[in-house]
Order: structure tokens, then sequence, then C-alpha cells
């Protein structure tokens, strides 16, 4: 029996999720001595690099770029062997981090943490484990990723299809031969075009069943040698000095100068080259009008069109696979490697749902409007509940029982995504409306997680046990990101950025969720650091706390 009905905690922290922010956020606090450990639904640690076993899965940041920062000996001894590396490799690094840093024995897998509830009383968080344990801790961080929660169509008879079903974030963990099947994929996000990138020579038949098409870019990966990651090892400060100031966290620098000054010729010039260097540049590096300036963002969108148009020989098909509904970059871009080669290739077909929609699924494949396909595998590259789809799957309840879900049903709102006013001593050094979903994923967590280490050993060295944001501040923070979107042409696309998920119940189309902080890492840090330097303005300690209950309730009487 644990102690969970005294008011000293079973531990001063709980971690919730052993992914990349929750393996760095166990090793800050297990530096400091904290008593914590880390509870982690799945069994194994690592997120989304344990999860997503999909044929083709790997970053899209450069991998040298990807690794933790805050060792100097790891990072000497990683040699990464790919510019971009693949899911078992980036996998084997989360694990020797752990290793490494004796982390393990903070760690509790197969632990579905189910509710999280705040006991003012006892000024106290109670967690719910799927193993019917309670625990309680004074501060829980929410390190719950911001793509966790896969979602599948919303379609009749998928139960009835006899052959096998699954989605990408489930692909079997064994290894599975598709080599005589019949293959569809449904959908043609980031994640769908890795694997039919990957499959497309591999499998017997592939069916792709396309609802709108994505803009997407050459990845250009290449091999690493020892020799090169020897020059890599000596450029370490300068990289992560350069990541730290560019808006996505990457070495890719944004060109500054205006779209229109440049003359078109010079700007093809540099598009060509860019598309055909490794990465994200010809996204991030690129005229920042793309992001923000209809007039600029068509004529580049129709440089990549004929890009697409080169690549794909037959031409009815290049154009189904030319967005009409959105410009280039407005949606987070996929890179790709052989992707639309694939449709050159006479087993590979597109179906374009825009013409007739899946209607069901049938005991042996998949129905649209006006057709049946046979398949012998269907597998669903249909997205996920972005960033508050974890939080909405655990029951978590802050002051007066308010459920999170309820408040954050019509409207996202957080402090810096990382507070969230009425739900004291909760973290998210990731959170909604943080930097971290539109950042080079690390970059962005080490930030989020130093500040909120900064800000616990604050509350610790002043004696507080109770930390909460205000109202004001929090709607201070939430009003400026939602202003952030006001600029981009980002808000118009239907896209996880802006909360858009067709198989989730109030996310369809029509409204935007602002999920995401659109300012850029250095703007996002100086508004952290801009809180920290004012001594967490904005903020209630248990000493004003308790004065503020005081004055409440004598103004009751
Ligand atoms: P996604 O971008 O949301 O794409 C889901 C796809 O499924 C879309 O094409 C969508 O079509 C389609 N779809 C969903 N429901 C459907 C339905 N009922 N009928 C037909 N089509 C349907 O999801 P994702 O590809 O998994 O990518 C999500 C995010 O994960 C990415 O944006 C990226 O941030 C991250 N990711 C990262 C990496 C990496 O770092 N290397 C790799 C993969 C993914 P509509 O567009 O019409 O809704």
């Amino acid at each position: 029996m644990n102690n969970s009905d005294t008011t000293s905690p079973d531990y001063e922290v709980i971690v919730i999720g052993a992914g990349v922010a929750g393996i760095y956020q166990i090793k800050r606090l297990a530096d400091l001595g904290v008593h914590a450990t880390v509870l982690e639904a799945d069994s194994g640690l690592g997120g989304t690099w344990y999860n997503n076993r999909y044929p083709g899965a790997r970053f899209d940041s450069e991998s040298y770029t990807y690794g933790y920062s805050f060792s100097k000996e790891l990072l000497e001894e990683w040699y990464w062997k790919e510019a971009f590396s693949g899911q078992p490799e980036n996998l084997r690094y989360l694990n020797h981090v752990v290793d490494k840093f004796d982390l393990r024995q903070y760690m509790q897998f197969n632990c579905r943490v189910d509710a999280a509830h705040w006991n003012e009383e006892k000024t106290l968080w109670r967690l719910s484990v799927c193993d019917g344990r309670v625990l309680t801790c004074r501060f829980v961080i929410m390190a719950l990723g911001l793509l966790s929660i896969p979602t599948l169509p919303r379609l009749e008879g998928m139960s009835d299809f006899k052959g096998r079903s699954f989605h990408t974030f489930d692909w079997p963990h064994k290894p599975l031969d598709l080599s005589d099947k019949k293959v569809g994929i449904i959908g043609t996000g980031a994640t769908a075009i890795q694997v039919i990138g990957e499959i497309a020579d591999k499998v017997g038949d592939l069916t792709v069943f396309q609802r709108r098409p994505n803009w997407c870019a050459p990845l250009n990966n290449y091999e690493i040698n020892d020799a090169e990651m020897d020059r890599i090892h000596s450029r370490y400060d300068d990289i992560f000095e350069i990541c730290l100031r560019t808006p996505g966290g990457f070495e890719h620098e944004p060109d500054r100068r205006g779209f229109f000054e440049v003359p078109r010729e010079e700007r093809v010039a540099m598009w060509d080259q860019l598309y055909d260097e490794p990465g994200f540049g010809i996204w991030l590096q690129n005229f920042r009008e793309i992001f923000t300036d209809e007039d600029a963002n068509a004529e580049f969108s129709e440089y990549i069109a004929d890009r697409i148009r080169k690549r794909v020989t037959d031409p009815e098909t290049a154009e189904k696979l030319i967005p009409r509904d959105h410009g280039f970059g407005v949606q987070r871009v996929p890179l790709e490697t052989n992707y639309l080669e694939a449709y050159n290739q006479t087993n590979v077909h597109l179906v374009d749902l825009s013409d007739a929609p899946l209607d069901r699924v049938t005991e042996t494949g998949l129905r649209t409007t006006d057709a049946e396909y046979d398949l012998d595998v269907i597998i669903y590259a249909t997205g996920f509940d972005a960033m508050t789809g974890a939080h909405d799957r655990i029951d978590i309840r802050g002051v007066n029982g308010q459920k999170l879900r309820d408040k954050w049903r019509d409207r996202i709102s957080t402090c810096l995504g990382v507070f969230i006013h009425g739900y004291p001593n909760l973290m998210m050094p990731n959170g909604p409306q943080s930097g971290s979903a539109s950042t080079n994923y690390p970059r962005g967590i080490e930030t989020g997680v130093n500040w909120c280490m900064d800000f616990l050993e604050h509350a610790w060295a002043h004696g507080h046990n109770r930390i909460e944001v205000t109202a004001p501040e929090e709607e201070r923070w939430t009003k400026h990101v939602e202003q952030m979107y006001e600029v981009m042409l980002m808000r118009k696309a239907k896209s996880w950025f802006t909360g858009y998920n067709s198989n989730v119940e109030g996310h369809e189309e029509g409204t935007i969720r602002y999920l995401v902080y659109n300012g850029g890492m250095p703007k996002y840090r100086k508004a952290l650091n801009d809180v920290a330097d004012a001594g967490y303005k904005g903020f209630i300690f248990s000493g004003d706390h308790k004065a503020t209950v005081d004055a409440a309730s004598a103004s009751v009487a």
C-alpha cells in the first residue's frame, strides 16, 4: 500500500512519458537528486521512436542536430551513420543515452496513467495507473508527446476486413513480408510519404488512397562516414549555436532578403540549389514571405509543382499529386525518398478520393463510391490526434475538479505552453502552444525542460510547494499565440498545426485550434526568459496562494 493518503507524496515529481522529452527531464531531475519516477505506457522507452516502426521511418532533422546537446561526452562518442537516421538507429541512440546515464532505474514501463487529480487540501497530484496503483506526487510533468495518439478513419466495416490492417504507429514489431501482397495505404501525409517511397518496390502491388495531396520535397539522405562524423564532432559548438538562433532550431537560416527584391532568375537558381540539398533547406532556408505572402507562396508552389511534373511520368497522375487547396510550406512539409518516382512503377496505383470518397471497408478490401479494391493488407497512415490528444486520454482534473478536457474543449489556453491556470504544479516541457512543435524537436524540448527545471529549483529554494499561473498571465500568452497565426498563411491550412483532424469529433474542418507557437525558437526562449527574469511575475506561489485563499474566504464571510 502506498502512502497516498498522507500529505507526504510518494514522489516529489512524476514524469509521464519516456520519450525524447521524458528522458531528458528525468536526467535533469536525477542529477539534482530529486525523488522522481517516469511512468511510461509502452513496454520500452523512446516514445515516437519506440512506436513508429514502419518502413522508411527516419528523422527529417539532420541526425547530428537531433541528438541531445547536454553532454559533450555523449556527443563525442556517438557516431551517426546517416545524415537522416532511421528508426532502429534512433531507438538504439535513446537506449544508449538512458543506459549511459543509468536512467532506467527511474522508469516504470507498462504504466499507462488513466487519471491525474489535484488534491488541494494536501497540495499533491494523485495519479491512477493502469495496473491499479494510485501514486501521489507534488509535481507532475507531462512529457506526453505531440503525436502519440494515432487516429483511424471513421469508416464502416473496419472490423470485417479478413486481411491484416494496422495504423502506421502500430506497425508490427516482427518483420512483415509484403513481397507478394496487394497493399492499400490510406493517407498521403509525412508518414505515408515515407512508407510509400520505401515499400513501393518491395510489395506485390500498392494502391495509394489519397484524399488531398501534400507538398513534399526530397530528403537527399546520405551516409556519414567516420571522417565526416569527426568533422561534425569538431563543429558541435557551432552547430548548436546556429540551431539556437534559427527560428526552427535547425542549421537552416531563412533568407532575409525581400522575395520580390531578388530577381526571379536568382530566386529560381536558389530554389534549384536548395531542392537538391539535404533536409528542410527548401522550406526553412527560403524567403520568409513563403509563409506570409500569397503571391510569393503561389510562385514558389508553382516551382515545386513543375518539379513534380518532371519527376512523375504520367501527366494525369502528376496533376493529381499537386495540391490545389494550400500552398507549399503552410502545412508541415514531408521530406521524401523515391516518393514521386514510386508512381512511375507499374505496380503502384493512385486512387484520387476527391472524385470518389471511401465508402467502407469490406471483408476483402476497400470500397469507394465508384469502385471496389481487393487487398491483403490495409495500412492506415491517417495521422494523429495531435498535441492535445494525449492529454485528453487522461482524466486530468485540477482545482475544484475541473476537467482539462472541458477547459480545452472550445479553446486551448496555456501560459508559454508550460502551465495551465487551474492546474497547479502541473508542467509541460513540450505542451500545446510551446515552441517545441514548430521546432527541431530536441532543441525545443531541451529549452522546455531546462526552463521547467529552473522554475522548480526556484520554487524549491524558496520553500514553495504550490505554483500556479494566474488567469491573466495565461490569457496574455494564449492571445499572443492566436495573434501569431494571423500573420501566417498556415492559418488557412487543414493540418494538425491548425488542430484539424477529420477523424476526431470536434476537430474537423471549420475551427482553428491554436496548438503551435509560431514565433520561432529565439522569440520563444526570450518569452520564457522574460518571465523568469521578472521573478516569475504572473504566478502564484504557495504562500501567496494561502493569502489569496484566506482573503477570499474572509470576503465571503
Ligand atoms: P497527417 O499528416 O495528419 O496525414 C494523415 C493523412 O491521412 C492525410 O493525407 C489525410 O488526408 C489522410 N486521412 C486521414 N483520414 C482519412 C480518411 N478518413 N480518409 C482518407 N484519408 C484520410 O499524419 P502523418 O502523415 O502521420 O503525419 C503527422 C505528423 O507526424 C507530420 O506532420 C509530422 O509532424 C510528423 N511526422 C514526422 C516524421 C519525421 O520526423 N520524419 C515522419 C512522419 C510524420 P487529409 O489531408 O485529406 O485529411
